[in-house]
């Protein structure tokens, strides 16, 4: 579905991201782990073109979004190109990121019906299909402000979901909440891979990463340090750097 090839991205001096290669098949679920400031949101956002590479590839189903030059320089796909891509995946942040003055019920709707493929009576019954199934049936009128962050979170989801995206990605979506609403956005994340829904997932709760994930990466210092099945590199990391990062959450 995915394919990153030796990603380079630097904020001035800073060089963020190194050479970062990665590739998700359809059905995997695969998780970045790491230290602040190593580069996860950076990777994550230059997968979703929020941030622009400055090398490498960048390829969905097989049409490239972005290509490197004999240079390595990362070229990107005409406007049209990228348009169509962008409607392969949905991103979920750490702070829902909905819009405060639409209900619920509109925050889920509106994305798919500006698109305007779908009829809105069709995109309206799969809405209330994603509340139900988010647990959220009664709250289609309510608004953001009115919800706890567990169940603000699970509208964005739900809002993703509505794209009908071949992969969504999710940054921390548990790290602005309590313990207790934790868990029931891990349990929803936990669901949609029991359903196979193509992720990745950026997370610092390294026990759902263990249980939900195909694929694990170490990223510390903008570099892959370590990947591989998560009983590998949870319960038996190789490089020390990640033993000294897993040690923190014992
Ligand atoms: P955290 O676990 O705290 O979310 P992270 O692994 O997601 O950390 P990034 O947010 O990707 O880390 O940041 C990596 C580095 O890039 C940091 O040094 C950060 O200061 C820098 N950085 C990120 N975004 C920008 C930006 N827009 N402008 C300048 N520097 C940035
Ligand atoms: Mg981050």
């Amino acid at each position: 579905v995915l394919e990153i090839k030796h990603c380079n991205k630097s904020f001035g001096e800073n060089e963020v991201l190194k050479d970062i290669s990665l590739s998700v098949t359809e059905g995997q679920v695969v998780s970045i782990i790491g230290p602040s400031g190593s580069g996860k949101s950076t990777l994550l956002r230059c997968a979703t073109m929020l941030e622009t590479m400055d090398g490498g590839d960048l390829i969905y189903l097989g049409d490239y979004a972005a290509k490197a030059d004999a240079q390595g320089k990362a070229v990107y796909a005409a406007k049209e190109t990228l348009q169509g891509i962008k409607k392969h995946f949905g991103l979920v942040f750490q702070n829902f990121n909905l819009f405060p003055h639409y209900s619920v019920m509109k925050n889920i709707t509106e994305p798919p019906i500006l698109i305007g493929k779908r009829k809105k009576e069709e995109i309206y019954a799969e809405a209330r299909e994603l509340l139900k199934k988010m647990g959220l049936a009664d709250k289609e009128n309510a608004y953001p402000c009115e919800l706890s962050g567990g169940q603000q979170q699970r509208v964005s989801i739900a809002r993703a979901l509505a794209m009908k995206p071949k992969i969504l990605f999710f940054d921390e979506p548990t790290s602005a909440l309590d313990p207790e609403l934790t868990g029931e956005i891990l349990k929803v994340i936990k669901d949609l891979a029991a359903e196979h829904m193509t992720m990745v997932i950026v997370t610092h709760e390294m026990s759902f990463a263990r249980d939900v994930s195909d694929h694990i990466i170490f990223m510390d210092g903008g570099v892959i340090v370590e990947e591989g099945e998560p009983e590998q590199v949870i319960n038996h990391p190789q490089q020390e750097r990640t033993k000294a990062f897993l040690s923190r959450f014992q």
